[in-house]
């Protein structure tokens, strides 16, 4: 089965056809950097590094673009409020940004091209438009006339009539009150580092048509897959496609994905804008403090949960859900390493080199026809899932049913106390297999972190006195209270015990 996409710009699934065989140029708009990023802005990245990898594993060349909006009127302001320039405030908040992708192991991005290094390129595509008369000056700033585009609300399915409600918006010299403006004159109180040279005088572009020069740049004029959060869908992209279609004359992106938007069901989220809670709930959930507090493995996984077009439902009891789950392939990682003696993370290996859907696992062959079956039956079903408009949720599923398989053959054949060496390599490929599925996400890349990093083993050392008395106080002393009270306080701290038959084991979050 090959791959479906389901486009905003048809409102339904088509197969997928690259302009160019074997490549792809997706683009997805980035942050406008004027203040820490939240949890929906990870969204995006996440939802499309994973499906790079797939692209990838698919076989394809992929050029991933992601822009940096450092040029807005949001960011002149908060420059101001913060008594800095935007130069420096955008370098602050990019750092911030890329920080976070980096931990969330957003790898794939190609590209990060910013606003303010293309005004080249955004000046000249408003030239060509204002030849056609398309665009047009008033008082130093320039507007694309909507009236002359005739595919004009194809994306958004909205008329130009339906915005005649707008007419009392209407300002300056407007054709119609739908133009946008592509070119906006400086103002004399604006720092000069937001004056750009232009034909029609010093001014800065709109965000719009500064995403049409960076994708058009890096991709061409016609290219694969334009992304972004559903929010983003009118006016941003709807004026994305004017401007850049009857500049060109050409088709701009095929297929356009909207992913779906972060629901924030805590308590503390569902008041007022004005109520200080929600103003403190709003900052604890910026990715910095979220990824002190969580695992970045456990945002990708609740992410990838979900279809990417759904929403996501972002809240404590949903993270605990997801720690759950993720749990349950940590624990089959050790159970499988205390087995065997050496880490399925190590067994893992690449699959999926060119040419395209063939079916490779890299590293020992496995010689359980029924784990051999399992894995290659969650193989196809992973890719079949993927290929339905990238379904990362029933993927994640099938991920649960092979670690089932793995725990229940273990269990049935008695593995822990009477395997044979031949059954404990079975078992060690298969989840090493597991593992390399789950890498097509961009899940379990890395080994299990016990200790955080730079504390030197302290950490184990510490844990391992505090099971020493936890141990004293549940055989010599019989007290249970106090050593549960130890396994819960720990549990605050996001520290699992593990008691099993032949020890205590602990791991961290
Ligand atoms: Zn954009």
């Amino acid at each position: 089965m090959s791959l479906s996409i389901y486009n905003t710009l048809s409102r339904k699934k088509e197969p997928f056809e690259p302009v160019t065989p074997g490549k792809i140029g997706i683009y997805l708009c980035g942050p406008t950097v004027y203040k820490p990023s939240h949890v929906g802005h990870a969204v995006g990245p996440i939802i499309f590094d994973a499906i790079k990898r797939y692209l990838v594993y698919l076989g394809y060349e992929v050029t991933w673009v992601v822009n940096i909006t450092d040029v807005d009127d949001k960011l002149i302001i908060e420059a101001a409020n913060q008594n800095t320039s935007t130069f420096e405030l955008a370098e602050r908040i990019t750092k911030d940004y890329l920080d976070a992708m980096a931990l969330l192991h957003v790898d794939g991005i190609d590209l990060m091209p910013k606003a303010s290094e293309h005004m080249q390129d955004i000046v000249s595509i408003i030239e060509r438009l204002a030849k056609k008369d398309i665009a047009y000056e008033s008082d130093g700033d320039v507007y694309f006339d909507v009236s002359k585009d005739e595919g004009y609300g194809k994306l958004s399915n909205r008329r130009i009539e339906d915005q005649e409600g707008q007419r009392d918006l209407k300002s300056g010299d407007k054709r119609n009150p739908g133009d946008f403006a592509l070119w906006k004159a400086a103002k004399p109180d604006e720092p000069d580092e937001v004056k750009f040279d232009s034909p029609w005088g010093q001014g800065r572009p709109g965000w719009h048509i500064e995403c049409s020069a960076m994708a058009m740049r890096y991709l061409g004029d016609t290219f694969d897959i334009h992304g972004g959060g559903l929010d983003l869908v009118f006016p941003h992209h709807e004026n994305e496609i004017a401007q850049s279609e009857c500049c060109t004359g050409k088709p701009f992106a095929n297929y356009w994905m909207h992913n779906g938007l972060t629901r924030f069901n805590t308590k503390k989220i569902a008041k007022s804008d004005a109520d200080p809670e929600m103003q403190k709930a709003l900052i604890r959930m910026t990715l910095h403090n979220l990824l002190v507090e969580h695992s970045p493995e456990l945002i990708r996984f609740l992410i990838l949960s979900t279809q990417y077009r759904s929403p996501i439902e972002y809240s404590d009891a949903e993270l605990a859900s997801k720690r759950k789950g993720i749990d349950t392939f940590y624990r089959l990682f050790e159970r499988v390493e205390r087995l065997c003696g050496s880490s399925p993370y190590g067994a893992a290996g690449q699959i999926g080199n060119p040419p395209l859907n063939d079916k490779k696992w890299a590293g020992p062959a496995l010689e359980s026809d029924d784990l051999r079956k399992a894995c290659d039956d969650q193989l196809d079903a992973f890719t079949q899932a993927m290929n339905e408009d990238f379904n990362t949720g029933v993927a994640i599923a099938g991920l649960f049913e092979l670690a089932g398989t793995i725990n229940r053959t273990i269990e049935q054949g008695k593995l822990e106390s009477a395997g044979s060496e031949e059954d404990k390599q079975c078992v060690l490929t298969a989840a090493g297999r597991l593992i390399c599925i789950s890498r097509l996400l961009g899940l379990f890349l890395d080994p299990i972190e016990k200790k955080s990093a730079g504390d030197d083993g302290v950490a184990d050392k510490a844990m391992d006195v505090l099971i020493k008395i936890r141990q004293h106080l549940r055989k010599e002393k019989k007290d249970f209270e106090t050593a549960d009270m130890i396994r819960d306080l720990l549990a605050d701290s996001k520290i699992t015990l593990e008691d099993r038959a032949d020890g205590t084991l602990w791991r961290a979050e």
